[in-house]
């Protein structure tokens, strides 16, 4: 496998070792409900092929997640538009570049959105599972809230990323790709 770039067979693998909490949420929820809407298959979307999903993988892994609620002709027909679109292949032809933190923590998501970031959108509970969930110890989760409370986001994101990895982050995360590529960097060390 060539370094930044994934096939749909490893996504899961990936999803769990080197995605940010924004996209492991956005990742979780579209398994759990077969659909996301808009705002987080963007930022879902372009982030997945920011790590290096080619067009052809992003149109089955969608597909094949949307299927136990979008037949095959509704999803070619109002879905596989904007994943080629978000690929550059309609439309202008723009190549649509991911979202960088300071665009996904702007956002604000609406009742059953996914999108945005976690340590600027979730509750305070539910930020505390997730990163339980992440394995990140109960003193350093301790001192991400911190940060939180502070609205120091992406250093949160950077204290989470330190601790899953065990390996200091010294730029500091400022990107949702490159939280994984530092990610990857990591664990092929
Ligand atoms: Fe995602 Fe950036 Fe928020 Fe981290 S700080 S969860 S990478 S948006």
């Amino acid at each position: 496998q060539e370094f930044g770039e994934i096939s749909i067979k490893d996504i899961d693998q990936v999803a769990k070792t080197s995605f940010p909490l924004c996209m492991r949420h956005l990742f979780e929820k579209v398994k759990e409900d077969h659909h996301l809407k808009h705002g987080g298959r963007m930022q879902l979307g372009l982030f997945l092929k920011g790590v290096g999903l080619k067009l052809d993988d992003a149109l089955a892994f969608w597909k094949a997640e949307f299927a136990p609620k979008v037949s095959a002709e509704r999803f070619d027909k109002e879905y596989a538009y904007n994943i080629r679109h978000n690929y550059g292949r309609e439309g202008k032809r723009t190549d649509y570049t991911p979202y960088s933190c300071q665009k996904i923590i702007s956002v604000t998501p609406g009742i059953g959105d996914h999108h945005g970031c976690p340590y600027r959108h979730f509750s305070e509970e539910n930020l505390r599972a997730a990163l339980v969930r992440m394995g990140v110890s109960s003193r350093a989760v301790e001192d991400v809230m911190d940060k939180v409370h502070n609205r120091h986001y992406q250093l949160a994101c950077t204290l989470t990323f330190e601790a899953v990895h065990g390996s200091s982050c010294d730029a500091g995360i400022n990107h949702p790709n490159q939280y994984f590529i530092d990610s990857q960097r990591v664990l092929q060390s």
